[in-house]
């Protein structure tokens, strides 16, 4: 018989950490804190497998499950010494849903699980406080209600408030016993009447609705949302955690918390967290008590830490905290709970942390012998690490503050202010910066926060589900800003007698919480401390070089600073539009005469070597990779009548000429068309002038700096190894020429793109005369799919979602396809040229799965653009320590 059931801390301990597939996140760590003697009420898992059984079985539950759930039961009843259902002392349990990986605010907790009209009165007498009693017992009814029956939850916050008002209370902490009575009567009458039959007495029932609810709400629309946003497949099932009740709201010497081991934002050695006396559950997060600090250090004035109001439990909580860290070795999210001076533990995680904190606790964990430099360097998220690349608010910029609030989650925004999440989805999906304003923020809106670049709230504190998601996505993140009123039918804001409208420019500093009006400057980032540590880590394991995609000389620069060991792609014909040229480049196109082009060249030359010099200073020593003229002529073509006439007068012709050539030029399919190697062919002069640009460029810094660069002179769109061999031998006629003008020679290569199928597949025959491939998988993506990348966007979001592709082939290297080929051409180059330098430089280099399968396959850099450097840095080193794991195990 399968088992479906695990028990934890009723006298066994039955899971471990390492079983989360099994008993999902909450699960396993409930048993794994049990199993190191930390004090968790007992309780059991129900198996993420029973979840798929149910919905493979058509949502029926499989054979044994209810026995294995009496048993497990009736352990925890033993560890307790209280019957569930019993009328004198019951036992009352929480109902928790728990996946592999936390889906925040997915699936809610149903607490006090067991109490109906008999058991409430024996709460009452073995608690010797009959308010306790009838208040948990209404939160019973309202989580039970909302969660399992479906009733709106605002009918319940109106029975509490029409008796709030009877008895002219303002908290809910003024209200009796018999007030929660009342209200109990109230939501009972209420809930019958919309579901057209009474509340469920019957705890068996109870319990076997909340376990229903739980595996039901695995399917419902919020979280397959969710699980689309973040690649996590359907059938990993969730478990649920039916776990024996402690409780903080017995009085004033209990309390229930959330916190982190460190903080979250900036990753500092702090315990760091709220907490709320006299409550229960998920007050914390509920906002409707303003919750409390944890450490003394950190509470303002009038603020009552933990530490000083429960030093006993406080202190038990810190020796918690150090055995947590201890054991797991990484920064915890913990919920506890006190009931009477006794701390009992509910949760542990690894903590969401921002990606500022998790480097800044990456590296301090490696420091403080926790872990070592290698899973240093793998805690650190690449993709992450963008965030920490990307400017903050200049502090000398003027601004004009509107209101604060939380700085929940670090970096700055600035865009359009929106309301609905639905709003922040379709501005931005036409390009639009937006920032979502809301009261709060639920899993509803998830892909609203997604789609946005900052997210404002009014109300919630650190740990509310807007600064969770928030700090999760990496959006930079205000929460609890209270002075700020949100009129959702008025579309506006108001704060301090100021009104933002909807479609207003606001600015957010995630990092302070300071709100601003308009737009205010930002600044680079800085890249030293612990940033520059991980980078030192990672550059000391990783075998794959990184150079970046760069023409300008800013982008060369700013690839420099973050680490590029040369550029892998220059795309010449960048330098063609600018405007001092571009009548020269038109000049060029327009002449129907060598001639003529040759002239127009000539007058290019000084500009392209002046290109070049500035690009070879900057990365004098290192490899640069130059990708002679690529796109078809007609992108040059002069379109304004104006424009037309000017070249016409610079070529001694007429209006008509021009059009005629412009016919001429015109493609039915340019990307397929006359481009790439194809014009050096028909137009060699061109290659040449580019060729000439380049040497005389590279001797007059080697001449200037000492330090030769070294060309790489990349051919693009070879399809035949006839292409580059007569592309190859003007620019080799060309080297030779200006060398012994100059008298100097440098080191250069001649390589070429692989980009089409028929290079892939003849890869062979083209190494032989060339040295070194790069490898365009923009290009090779798109030819490969047959699949124009511009026109993709109206049908491959749909691909995806429906799992025809696994994901974006233009974001994600295409393993199986185009990575097909790209195996074959290094099988076959390399077969022939032992030594033939790789790389690749489409989109793909910066991304690190397709890093990952760079390293695979044995490429010798990745070229990326420039603010992805330390992205592929730090990707390219957790891809050598997962192929040195592989090595050192085979
Ligand atoms: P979530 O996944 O939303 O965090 P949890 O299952 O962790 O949901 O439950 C939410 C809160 O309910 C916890 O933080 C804890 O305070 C409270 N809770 C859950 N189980 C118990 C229990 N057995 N006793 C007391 N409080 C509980
Ligand atoms: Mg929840
Ligand atoms: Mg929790």
């Amino acid at each position: 018989m399968t088992k479906w059931v695990y028990s934890f801390g009723a006298g066994r301990n039955e899971g471990r950490a390492e079983m989360r597939d099994l008993l999902g996140g909450k699960g396993a760590n409930l048993a794994e804190m049990a199993t190191i003697g930390l004090p968790v009420p007992p309780g059991f898992t129900i198996t993420t497998e029973v979840c798929t059984a149910y919905y493979e079985n058509g949502r029926k539950y499989p054979d044994g499950l209810r026995e294995q759930v009496a048993t497990a039961m009736a352990e925890v009843e033993k560890a307790v010494g209280a019957r569930f259902g019993d009328p004198h002392s019951p036992l009352l349990v929480s109902v928790r849903s728990g996946a592999r990986v936390s889906m925040p605010g997915m699936m809610d907790t149903v607490l006090n699980l067991g109490l109906n009209d008999a058991t409430v009165d024996g709460l009452a007498a073995a608690s010797g406080d009959a308010r306790f009693a009838w208040d948990s017992y209404r939160r019973f009814i309202q989580m039970y209600g909302s969660v399992v029956l479906g009733v709106d939850h605002h009918r319940f916050e109106e029975i509490i408030e029409h008796v709030k008002l009877d008895r002219g209370a303002v908290e809910d902490t003024e209200l009796t016993a018999q007030d929660w009575h009342r209200v109990v009567d109230g939501y009972k009458e209420m809930v019958a009447e919309t579901i057209n039959r009474p509340f469920p007495q019957d705890p068996e029932e109870q319990l076997w609705g909340a376990i229903g609810a739980v595996f039901g709400s695995w399917m419902n629309q919020r979280a397959i949302t969710y699980r689309r946003l973040h690649d996590i497949p359907a059938d990993w099932g969730t478990a649920v955690n039916v776990q024996a009740m402690v409780f903080g709201n017995m009085g004033d010497d209990c309390a229930t918390g959330v916190c982190f081991t460190r903080d979250p934002s900036t990753g500092e050695n702090v315990f760091y967290g709220e907490y709320l006396v006299n409550a229960q559950g998920e007050d914390v997060v509920a906002g409707i008590r303003t919750p409390q600090p944890m450490a003394k250090a950190r509470a303002k004035p009038g603020e009552k830490p933990m530490e000083e109001v429960m030093p006993a439990a406080y202190a038990e909580l810190v020796k918690v905290r150090e055995r947590l860290e201890r054991h797991y070795r990484d920064m915890q999210d913990i919920e506890f709970t006190v009931q009477r001076n006794k701390l009992y533990m509910l949760q542990t995680r690894n903590g969401k942390r921002t990606a500022a904190a998790s480097l800044k606790i990456a590296v301090d964990m490696a420091r403080e012998g926790l872990i070592d430099e290698a899973e240093a360097i793998r805690r650190v998220n690449p993709a992450a690490l963008d965030q920490l690349l990307h400017p903050t608010l200049d502090p000398k910029a003027p601004r004009k503050l509107l209101s604060k609030g939380l700085p929940a989650s670090p970096g700055a925004a600035c865009g359009a202010v929106v309301f609905s999440a639905d709003e922040a989805e379709s501005r931005a999906a036409k390009g639009e910066s937006v920032i979502l304003v809301r009261v709060e923020t639920s899993p509803e809106d998830i892909h609203g926060m997604h789609a946005a670049k900052g997210i404002l709230t009014t109300r919630g504190g650190m740990t509310s589900h807007a600064a969770v998601v928030a700090r999760g996505m990496g959006r930079p993140c205000v929460a609890g800003a209270g002075g700020i009123t949100v009129d959702y039918a008025g579309q506006q804001l108001m704060a301090g007698g100021q009104v933002v409208r909807a479609g207003e420019t606001i600015t957010l500093d995630g990092a302070t919480g300071e709100v601003f009006i308009g737009s205010v400057p930002m600044v680079e980032p800085q890249l030293s401390g612990d940033f520059a540590t991980l980078m030192d880590w990672a550059d000391k394991v990783r075998r794959l070089r990184v150079r970046a995609n760069a023409e300008t000389p800013l982008d060369a620069e700013t690839a420099r600073k973050f680490g590029a060991e040369g550029i892998g792609l220059c795309r010449t014909e960048h330098m063609f539009f600018d405007p001092e040229r571009i009548g020269a480049v038109r000049q060029m196109i327009m002449s129907e005469t060598e001639g003529g082009r040759r002239d127009a060249l000539s007058r290019l030359l000084p500009f392209q070597r002046k290109d070049f010099i500035e690009l070879f200073r900057i990365m004098a020593g290192l490899p640069v990779t130059i990708r002679l003229l690529d796109p078809p002529l007609h992108e040059f073509l002069p379109h304004s009548a104006a424009e037309i006439a000017e070249v016409a007068a610079s070529l001694d012709t007429d209006v008509a000429a021009m059009q005629r050539r412009a016919a001429d030029l015109a493609e039915a399919n340019p990307m397929l068309g006359h481009r790439g190697c194809r014009l050096g062919v028909s137009y060699p002069e061109i290659y040449e002038m580019q060729a000439r640009a380049i040497f005389e460029a590279a001797v007059a810094i080697a001449q200037e700096t000492g330090r030769a660069p070294v060309p790489e002179i990349m051919i693009p769109l070879v399809a035949a190894r006839r292409e580059l061999e007569i592309t190859r031998a003007q620019v080799d006629a060309v080297a030779q020429q200006v060398f012994s003008e100059k008298g100097y020679h440098v080191e250069y290569y001649v390589g070429t793109m692989i980009e089409l199928p028929r290079a892939a597949l003849t890869a062979d025959r083209i190494a032989e005369v060339g040295d070194f491939f790069s490898f365009g998988t923009n290009d090779l993506t798109q030819t490969t799919f047959g699949l124009s990348r511009d026109d993709a966007g109206k049908f491959l979001p749909l691909y995806v979602e429906k799992g025809i592709l696994p994901k974006d082939p233009f974001v994600s290297l295409d393993p199986e396809g185009v990575g097909a080929l790209v195996r074959i051409a290094v099988e076959k180059g390399r077969s022939v040229k032992q030594d033939l330098k790789l790389g690749i430089c489409g989109e793909h280099g910066g991304d690190p799965a397709s890093i990952q399968f760079c390293e695979e396959v044995g490429l010798d850099y990745v070229s990326c653009s420039p603010y992805r450097v330390p992205v592929a840095r730090l990707a390219a080193a957790q891809a050598a320590l997962q192929a040195g794991g592989v090595d050192r195990t085979a």
